[in-house]
């Protein structure tokens, strides 16, 4: 056994300190990033926010609502195959929809007679396991790489930058980061695993850019503020779940509440998720995502104004022009109360 006295921190125990800047408004910020993929040698240009692969949020209906802010949505895995087919066939007018999937066979089965069809219309894939240490994932990514070699493949999820690197050389272009933070996961609490959010990314996102990889900071994101915290600790990419939920666009029903609307969110690996895609908990496994209700928030688009318009304030006050400026202005205080009290400083 071993103890790591490091200090870890998360999105709530820092604040951005703000910066001398020559900007005077948050018209003047450009959000969209410019990215050529390490392995896809694709290029990418949009406002690199990703709707989490739930079946709340990584809908075709919000696809279609992100898309006209340049957002990206990486799509759940639960659609037939004729649906994606289709939904793939809108191209371009979604120009970053992920097709996701899981590692089995099946999962690879179904991408390939889905990919056969669509063509140059899938362009994303989203490799999404709960845990990416495991040999298995990494095989996964290898075959994938060596029968796609054009595709851009962004995969996790891990936290440690050993890890980082090894699924950069392995193939993948995005590295999605984060165990444990997502407002509907229990795993920390079930299993005891987890690292804190904010340092995953920063030390992910250190590994990754040696390699001239990119991360997406998967998790954990409660408000604006979190957003612009995880690109100033270095994040390419942000992907969202609960903050994108309650919507419209999730197509769940609206449920009266105590006479408020409210709307239901669980996790992908919740008792309600497997039982209604896979026919109940398997008997050697607990769940790992809750089940929530939310208060319903309407259409999207007010939460994505919401959204950008905090990390474009995020950005005027560090005197950051461009988004890609942010990491490089980008100081963070330390501020919990808790963490002060145990490392002796007021
Ligand atoms: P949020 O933005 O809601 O904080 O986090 C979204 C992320 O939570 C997803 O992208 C995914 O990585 C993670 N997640 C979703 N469902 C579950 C679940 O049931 N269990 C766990 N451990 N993580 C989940």
């Amino acid at each position: 056994m071993r103890i790591e006295q490091d200090l870890k921190l998360d999105f709530k125990d820092v604040l951005i300190r703000p910066k001398r800047s020559t900007l005077t408004s948050r018209s003047e910020v450009d959000i969209s990033r410019d990215f050529v993929f390490l392995h896809s040698q694709r290029k990418y240009h949009g406002i690199p926010i990703i709707a989490a692969n739930m079946d709340a949020t990584g809908t075709f209906a919000m696809a279609r609502a992100l898309a006209r802010h340049q957002l990206s949505v990486a799509v759940h895995k639960h659609y037939g195959e004729a649906e994606l087919l289709a939904f793939f066939a809108e191209q371009p007018a979604i120009p970053t929809a992920f097709y996701s999937m899981g590692i089995t066979q099946p999962d690879y089965d179904k991408f390939r007679r889905v990919k056969e069809q669509a063509g140059g219309t899938i362009e994303y894939v989203c490799v999404d396991v709960a845990n990416g240490y495991t040999k298995a994932f990494v095989g996964f990514i290898h075959k994938l790489r060596t029968a796609y070699p054009d595709i851009t493949i962004m995969a996790g999820n891990v936290v440690t930058g050993e890890m980082t690197e090894e699924l950069i050389l392995d193939g993948v272009d995005i590295v999605k980061v984060g165990i444990g933070p997502g407002s509907v996961c229990t795993t920390r609490r079930m299993s005891g695993v987890g690292y804190p959010q904010l340092s995953a990314i920063i030390e992910c996102a250190d590994a990754a850019h040696g390699l001239h990889g990119l991360i997406c900071a998967d998790g954990g994101c409660t408000s604006p503020g979190d957003l612009a915290k995880a690109f100033g600790a270095g994040a390419d990419f942000v992907m969202l779940g609960g903050m994108l939920a309650g919507h419209d666009e999730c197509g769940f029903e609206i449920i009266e509440h105590d006479g408020i609307q409210k709307m239901r969110f669980y996790g992908m690996s919740s008792r309600e998720a497997m039982e209604k895609y896979a026919g109940g908990v398997a008997e050697y496994r607990a769940a790992e995502g809750k089940d929530v209700l939310l208060d319903y928030r309407g259409a999207v688009e007010d939460t994505v104004q919401e959204i950008l318009g905090g990390v474009r304030s995020a950005c005027t006050y560090v005197g950051a022009r461009k988004l890609k400026e942010l990491s490089k202005r980008t100081t963070f205080i330390r501020v919990t109360q808790q963490l002060n009290e145990v490392f002796g400083q007021a």
